[in-house]
């Protein structure tokens, strides 16, 4: 078992407190701030390792570098496609009972199982919609 460093958990608890899904770097730059010897390639090393032991998602983007979210409770994201902004969109359990059943069927379509899926929804955030509301 592999031993949980300090910087681990420092990145973890970073990512929990927040809801901005943050890249790498900007991680980087926060948590140098607290670990001043904290290296960029220790964040992305820690990160990869987190994501894949499912302690937190990786979110790929195509116009940027990847972001992370610490929250791994079952939701979905917006990505605004103007100001860069990724939101979360949590469901209530019926809905997200609702989409896993439209999901399990989309997937049978060629008849495959599926055990998982990651929805972006893309377009403009209220923000950038002017709506203040
Ligand atoms: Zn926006
Ligand atoms: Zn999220």
């Amino acid at each position: 078992m592999k031993k949980f460093s300090k910087q681990r958990e420092l990145i973890l608890k970073n990512l929990n407190s927040r809801t901005d899904h943050p890249t790498a770097e900007t991680l980087y730059l926060d948590l140098k701030q607290q670990m001043p010897e904290i290296g960029i390639a220790t964040i992305y090393r820690n990160l990869s390792e987190l994501w894949e032991q499912g302690e937190i998602i990786k979110i790929k983007s195509k116009t940027g570098p990847d972001r992370f979210d610490g929250n791994t409770k079952p939701h979905i994201h917006f990505h605004c496609d103007n100001c860069g902004q990724l939101l979360d969109i949590s469901l209530q359990p019926k809905q997200m009972e609702e989409l896993d059943n439209e999901i399990a069927i989309f997937a049978n379509q060629i008849k495959a199982l599926a055990t998982s899926s990651e929805i972006i929804i893309t377009g403009i955030c209220k923000n950038c919609r002017k709506i203040n509301k």
